[in-house]
């Protein structure tokens, strides 16, 4: 075949090129972040395609999300210069295997319209199966035993290959409830998440004819992300690449972030091991960042033991320092970010302008955002989050939204439909379908329907106990919202405890539940900005209503997690500090895995930035109402200081948010509270601090462009705000407008999203 041009290979470096062009045979590119090991991989797919070396459908791609599956879609698209239709093997382990497992269901004894059980259909089942063992399901919860499950799934330990140290999980019943709850799926014709890769690693290792099918089938393999893949990923990798052993492998083993989901970062480095006189490329040069940036992530993770060890070098030019800064609080965190990235977008202290799309606020904890999510809808700050709901669209976050509708509401029966159930009640379909009849012949709300039921006693049982229970909870928490001694926090508070909802999750031993009750505790946090409850609900109300899908420019908020793979030009990280960034739990941790995995996590955040990384930390904490001192986090001690710049906070040492925020003698009088402000780590960082206070731009470009913006409003003119409506003008403060939104009340917004009302 005549070669084709290849003109996508002038773009690579030598070494990139190498793990490129070694077309057959196992190779891997075990590298840094930001050296290309994607666009290698996506380019040797490309080269694969251009030389004929396989068809489109010939070429097995694994990625970690669906996101980069469609990303490198695109990015082949690009480079052959046509768009790829026809990639029906370029997608995550979780979406290839569906369809694998669709073709051969029978082996497996399932029909090939198998149903994919979520976890709430899997909870219950298993419930199911607790509840007919007669154990205590208290004691014993459920959710315990689907975490047991699924880490035994990720070791593709099918029942009969559960390893006798084993035994003692779940009271001892653990492999015997497995292997109940295998066969109970089987006649369902279901199967739930862990199944997908387990099945087809049974399937292949039973049948040698299914294999060597796939094995010619697949003439090429390509996997991004190796470090995090788990035991039942990499021996299905392993049998498929079996035969032509045409697998090309990248990763970094400083990335491995996900060894609490049972991924091994071993895989990796047993690679040449397990594919003999593989092609082994090492690249060092880093495209993405500057030095500054990878001097300081190079800093970071140089603290952990047992790495390969790598370095990194970039031609890029110096640029700015990495920027660390404390704050007195998560609220002043995401204020002054808020207000760093407007003045970002036009340019300030001599940095070029950045985008909206260009910036990016990656935390350590989903909880993190509600601050955020909070600031940038109050002042107008277009976002969007990645990976995952916003926080007011979480699942516990709508549950416990709806316990206080309901407290405040309780004709409100949207509200009663959700939580009616929620913890479970023994209210399954038949009972709620009574509660709506009643409800309907006596013309009233649900709530009152119920309690009509229990009256004539039309339900009986542990559910008519437990609705009695929630009926009667309901209307005495009805009566401490109209209490005034008794504040709307503590009575949240009441709420989510005596309906057994935190209960709910903190039997939960799924990956999930701790955050979401952190996102809970997060929740009583948000009610502190408010009067009363109703209040409260008004706002959300609010922020829920001004979420239309727009189009346009917006911050990325995502969690470090959902980070991974990807780049921004200027990144916040913001909350480094100890029990937060190192977490809690993986501080409690023996030994060192733990906070080496958040170290790694560190690493990783730091290098998604390019041009602009800045770092920060919160003195205090506010955990249900009371002030929580914060140390800064082990990590930033281990940034190397002639890379990283401190920058002081306003109002601290002379500036000031002015009527937006505090004065310098609020800050002190505040500081006396909190233990937090006085501690070490926090003089440290003033120590380091006023370099180059936030106070004084470096340069005075930025002040000119907004006076600019300002200049063409005055007191008292209706505008119009892409957000909040129409409204009047109250004042002009810099780059700011105070103005009285007629719909929204009284907002402080950039100038730049206001017009004139008439334009
Ligand atoms: P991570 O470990 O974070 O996943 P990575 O090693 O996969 O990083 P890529 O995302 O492939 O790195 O590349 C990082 C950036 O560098 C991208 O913007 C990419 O386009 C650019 N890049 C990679 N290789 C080259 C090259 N040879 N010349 C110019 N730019 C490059
Ligand atoms: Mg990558």
């Amino acid at each position: 075949m005549a070669a084709r041009p290849a003109p996508y290979l002038d773009d690579l470096n030598p070494a990139q090129r190498e793990a490129v062009e070694a077309l057959d045979g196992p190779v891997l590119m075990l590298a840094g972040a930001g050296t290309g090991k994607t666009k290698a991989l996506t380019t040797r797919l490309v080269h694969l395609l251009n030389t004929g070396r396989a068809r489109p459908n010939e070429i097995l791609s694994v990625t970690f999300t669906n996101k980069a599956a469609r990303e490198m879609k695109l990015r082949v698209g690009r480079l052959l210069g046509e768009t790829v239709e026809g990639m029906p093997w370029l997608g995550t382990f979780h979406s290839i295997c569906v369809k694998l497992l669709r073709r051969h269901a029978e082996l497996v004894d399932l029909k090939s319209n198998f149903t994919i059980l979520d976890t709430d259909d899997q909870l219950r089942l298993l419930k199911q199966l607790v509840q007919a063992a007669g154990i205590d399901d208290k004691r014993w919860p459920a959710r315990q035993l689907a975490g047991v499950i699924d880490h035994w799934k990720n070791r593709a330990w099918t029942p009969d290959k559960v390893p006798a140290g084993e035994a003692s999980a779940y009271d001892g019943k653990g492999v015997a409830l497995y292997r109940q709850y295998q066969e109970r799926l089987r006649e369902l014709n279901a199967v739930d998440f862990g199944d997908l890769l387990l099945h087809m690693v049974v399937i292949f290792q039973n049948h040698e004819d299914v294999l060597k099918q796939y094995q010619r089938w697949f003439r090429y393999i390509l996997v991004d992300e190796y470090q995090d893949t788990n035991v039942a990923q990499y021996m299905w990798l392993r049998l498929l690449a079996g035969g032509h052993k045409n697998i090309c492998c990248v990763g970094d083993d400083d990335q491995s972030i996900y060894g609490w989901r049972g991924a091994e970062v071993g895989n990796i480095l047993r690679f040449e091991k397990d594919f003999p006189g593989a092609t082994v490329v090492r690249l060092e040069q880093n495209y993405r960042s500057t030095p500054h940036i990878l001097a300081a992530a190079g800093g970071v993770i140089s603290g952990n033991k047992g790495r390969l060890g790598k370095e990194l070098w970039t031609e890029v030019d110096e640029g700015e320092k990495v920027r660390l800064i404390g704050h007195w609080d998560g609220e002043e965190e995401a204020r002054w970010i808020g207000e760093e990235i407007e003045s970002m977008q036009g340019g300030t202290r001599g940095m070029r302008p950045f985008s909206l799309d260009e910036m990016a606020i990656l935390v350590r904890a989903s909880h993190q955002m509600r601050a955020f999510e909070d600031r940038f809808l109050t002042i107008g700050m277009p976002y969007r989050v990645i990976g995952g709901p916003r926080f007011y669209e979480r699942m516990e976050i709508r549950d416990a939204m709806a316990y206080f509708r309901l407290v405040v509401s309780p004709a409100d029966d949207l509200a009663f439909e959700r939580i009616v159930n929620t913890p479970k009640r023994g209210l399954g379909d038949k009972a709620q379908q009574k509660i709506q009849v009643a409800a309907r012949q006596n013309g009233v709300s649900l709530l009152e329907g119920a309690a009509i039921l229990l009256e004539e006693k039309g339900l009986s049982g542990k559910g008519a106990a437990e609705l009695g229970r929630l009926v009667e909870g309901l209307r005495r928490w009805g009566r401490m919202a109209g209490d005034p001694s008794m504040s709307h926090i503590e009575l949240a508070e009441v709420v989510l405890d005596e309906s057994g909802y935190t209960e709910m999750w903190q039997n939960d031993k799924t990956p999930e539940a701790p955050g979401r009750l952190e996102n809970l505790k997060e929740l009583v946090k948000a009610l502190e900005g408010f009067e009363n409850l109703q209040g409260f609900l008004e706002h959300v109300s609010l922020i829920m209503d001004n979420e239309s899908e727009e189009q346009g420019e917006k911050v990325s908020i995502m969690t470090l997690h959902a980070a991974k793979g990807l780049e921004f030009p200027a990144v916040f990280l913001p909350g480094w500090e100890d029990g937060l960034f190192p977490s809690q739990r993986s501080m409690d941790e023996s030994g060192l895995k733990g906070v080496e995995e958040e170290r790694r996590l560190a690493y990783v955040g730091i290098t998604r930035a390019e041009e602009l990384c800045t770092i920060s930390f919160a003195g205090n904490r506010r955990v249900y109402g009371q002030w929580q001192s914060q140390m800064p986090s082990r990590f930033i001690d281990e940034l190397p200081e002639d890379h990283v710049e401190v920058l002081t906070p306003p109002g601290l040492y002379g500036g000031g948010y002015g009527s937006a925020g505090l004065g310098g003698s609020g800050i002190e009088s505040r500081a006396a509270e909190a233990d937090g402000y006085n501690s070490p780590g926090w003089r440290r960082l003033q120590a380091r601090a006023g370099q180059r206070p936030l106070s004084q731009p470096r340069e005075s470009k930025a002040s000119v462009i907004d006076a600019q913006a300002v200049s063409s409003h005055t007191v008292g003119e209706r505008v119009f705000h892409q957000k909040f409506g129409y409204g009047a003008i109250l004042g002009i403060e810099g780059d700011k407008l105070e103005i009285d939104f007629e719909k929204a009340g009284v907002k402080k917004v950039v100038a730049k999203f206001v017009s004139g009302a008439d334009d």
